[in-house]
């Protein structure tokens, strides 16, 4: 670990420069002891000095000034044994060391011993000078000696003097011992003080650990644990992410507890986000993101275990039609039952490493993964699959008290036969539901590498579709509609052709779908119009007075919700000539249910100016005969599936029997598309069909060969 100035180092820190600072002035504190002391023993010895030499003095000169006073006689009279007798009476007395008596010129009469050596000597020490000088008492003090001198006096006259010499050093012992039993004190007081600091500067030094302890107990470790706590936490991890239980009741208590419950709330905001971030919040399955994870972690156990995998890409077909028709709440209820069949259909067939996933809309994505080495070939697995889920998906479903038929498109790649990366497989994926859909729909496909070319054909051909028109490549086919009751020609519906100069004819189903996805269609379809219409209009020279023709014209969804369909109409109309009520417009389920309110409003400006609306492909959608009523239309066709199987299905031709009376009791005409037998044109006669059209009563064909049958 490595070292970080944290708070518990700056506590350290702290308490070691307050520890220093003590010591510092316990050192300050110890050297102004030391000096004081030394002062109050120099002060105590001058003090004891000064008192000693003052009551020394005193008792000196008291001394002398007697002694004097009782020489002066036998001084007078020259007595030397009188002065002896006092000489030597004084120098008994402790501590003197001389006596000595003077005549005025300072010469020696007696210094109080037996045979007066120093008689008649003259006194030449170093305090002689003054003593015989001074005619007062006068006291000089030597290094280790007081020197009293005091006048001998007869009246005024001085005679002489008398020097006392008083012995210091007894007394400076008597000091000396004195200051140093004061010394000896005072050291004995230094050393309990510093015995105090000892104890003192140990307690500070104590106080400092035990707080540096309760510091790191209280407040550096619970700091520490929770910022290891926040680093789980940042690292996702919040099962380990639990701050220590506590119950302390103080500020870092509550912290505790808080962080906990914050833990406890990130922890289900982030298992929700996940939640929320990785499955499909209507079907509850994993979504797109989900599931590409997973892919992305199988494949990478994948590599070199010889193992297979299949994805099954899954779309509804034709979904949208529900949503349209029925309301978005059909939709959500379809999706949530077709999620369930696949779900049960993945569990049967898929075995236990199976992955099911929603990519929104209506695309379901499935991961089989067979073992292997039981023998389960991931083709195999997945084909079964498809099928099941082909037969399963195509049953009908209830919703909202309505039956309704849907089927399944899918597509199948295999790993690692078609890709081995996960985008290319997903891509794979696509292209191969979408051969299905080409295909016919409700079935699967395996992809195979000419799928690709089919989606660059594609591409290719809407390319291309974007200038056939003013190359001539496109042209408007015509098939003949009869009146049932009397056969007699009533009109012709227009149909799109396009004649590719490699390809040959194109079929509408195929480019059609093109322009309606890419758009061209709003380009395409106002041409187409203008052109039908001019067509219709060269038929009345034909017509010779016979009931005029109409021109039923097909329009796309996308033309419909453009907005500005009855300007265009009105337009080519007023350019062409042609009578409104010759004008069909064909729109299928699809495209009046999407938006009804809209549709509505257009379709009824749109007969207001003479122009009839007619439904296609009916029966094909979900609309039912009901919406009938809502939709303002001239009239319906009935799709060429249902009248395939009128002869043979008695379903469809009841089906057939009743979409006819509902119209006919709404003021609607009917019209029969795709009739291509005498049995079917005979049946639907009976049942009062009013208008028909198919291969049996005339193919489509272009406008020139029209004009001829018209002649
Ligand atoms: P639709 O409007 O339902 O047109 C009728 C289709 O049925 C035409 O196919 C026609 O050739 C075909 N048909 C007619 N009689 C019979 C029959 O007896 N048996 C069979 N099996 N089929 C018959 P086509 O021409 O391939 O058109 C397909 C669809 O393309 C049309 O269906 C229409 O929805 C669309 N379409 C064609 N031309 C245009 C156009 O100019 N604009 C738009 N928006 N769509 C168009
Ligand atoms: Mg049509
Ligand atoms: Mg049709």
């Amino acid at each position: 670990m490595n070292f970080r100035y944290g708070l518990q180092a700056r506590f350290v820190a702290l308490m070691a420069v307050a520890l220093l600072v003590v010591l510092a002035l316990m050192l300050l504190l110890w050297s102004r002891q030391g000096r004081m002391q030394s002062e109050v023993e120099n002060v105590t010895r001058e003090g004891i000095e000064r008192i000693a030499n003052a009551t020394l003095r005193r008792q000196g000169e008291g001394m002398v000034t007697q002694l004097s006073e009782s020489l002066a006689n036998p001084l007078y009279y020259f007595d030397l044994d009188a002065i002896g007798v006092l000489g030597r009476a004084t120098l008994n007395q402790p501590g003197i060391r001389y006596v000595l008596v003077y005549d005025t010129e300072g010469n020696i009469v007696h210094d109080g011993s037996e045979e007066i050596p120093s008689y008649g000597k003259r006194m030449d020490d170093a305090m002689a000078g003054q003593a015989i000088a001074t005619p007062q008492l006068l006291t000089q003090f030597g290094e280790d000696l007081m020197d009293v001198a005091a006048p001998i006096m007869i009246g005024n006259e001085r005679i002489g003097g008398v020097r006392v010499g008083f012995d210091l050093r007894g007394l400076r012992n008597d000091q000396d011992a004195a200051v140093s039993d004061l010394r000896t004190r005072l050291d004995e007081l230094g050393r309990r003080q510093l015995l105090w600091v000892a104890l003192l500067s140990a307690g500070l030094l104590g106080l400092g650990v035990l707080m540096l302890w309760l510091i790191q107990r209280f407040l550096v470790r619970p700091i520490r644990q929770l910022a290891d706590a926040a680093h789980s936490i940042e690292m996702g991890h919040f099962e380990t992410a639990r701050a220590p239980v506590s119950t302390r009741n103080d500020e870092v208590g509550d912290l505790l507890r808080a962080f906990n419950r914050m833990n406890t709330s990130v922890a289900r905001h982030d298992r929700e986000i996940r939640r929320m971030a990785y499955t499909d919040a209507l079907t509850s399955l994993a979504n797109r993101l989900a599931f590409r994870e997973t892919l992305d972690q199988r494949l990478l156990q994948m590599h070199g275990a010889g193992r297979q995998l299949a994805l099954l890409f899954a779309d509804i077909d034709d979904f949208k039609r529900v949503n349209d028709t029925l309301g978005h709440d059909a939709g959500d209820e379809v999706l949530l039952q077709f999620a369930q069949r696949i779900r049960d259909a993945v569990k049967r067939i898929g075995g236990p490493d199976a992955a099911l996933a929603r990519f929104g809309g209506d695309e379901f994505v499935i991961l089989v993964e067979p073992d292997t080495q039981a023998g389960h070939d991931a083709r195999h697995v997945a084909s079964r699959l498809a099928e099941a889920l082909v037969a399963e998906l195509g049953q009908p479903i209830t919703v909202h008290d309505r039956q309704v038929f849907l089927g399944t498109s899918i597509g199948i790649t295999l790993f690692p036969e078609d890709a081995s990366g996960a985008n290319s497989l997903m891509k794979n994926g696509d292209i191969a539901m979408y051969q299905a859909k080409v295909a016919g729909k409700n079935c699967y496909r395996f992809y195979s590498r000419a799928m690709d070319q089919a989606v660059e054909r594609r591409v290719h051909l809407e390319h291309e579709l974007r200038g056939a028109w003013d190359r001539g490549e496109l042209s408007l086919a015509y098939q003949p509609v009869f009146r049932v009751s009397d056969n007699a020609l009533v009109g012709a519906e227009a149909l799109l052709r396009w004649r590719h100069p490699e390809h040959g004819t194109i079929a509408p189903s195929v480019f059609i779908d093109v322009a309606e996805q890419s758009g061209l269609i709003e380009v395409l379809g106002p041409q187409v119009l203008r052109a039908a219409c001019e067509d219709a209009v060269g038929w009345e020279k034909h017509r010779g007075g016979r009931d005029p023709l109409f021109v039923s014209v097909n329009l796309s969804p996308r033309q419909l919700r453009s907005g500005d369909l009855p300007q265009l109409v009105a337009s080519v109309l007023r350019d062409t000539g042609l009578h409104p009520r010759q004008l069909h417009l064909e729109l299928t389920e699809t495209a009046v249910l999407g938006d009804e309110a809209l549709a509505s409003a257009m379709l009824s400006q749109l007969r207001t100016t003479g122009v009839q609306v007619w439904l296609d492909d009916f029966g094909t959608g979900f609309s039912g005969l009901s919406h009938l009523r809502r939709v303002p239309v001239d009239g319906v066709k009935i799709d060429r599936s249902f009248v395939a199987d009128i002869l043979r299905d008695p379903d469809d031709l009841a089906l057939t029997t009743a979409i006819i009376a509902m119209a006919h009791s709404l003021g609607i005409i009917v019209v029969a598309e795709g009739v291509e037998r005498e049995g079917q044109y005979q049946l639907l006669r009976d049942r009062d069909c009013d208008l028909a059209q198919g291969y049996l009563l005339g193919h489509p064909m272009p406008v020139s060969e029209f004009d001829k049958l018209l002649r």
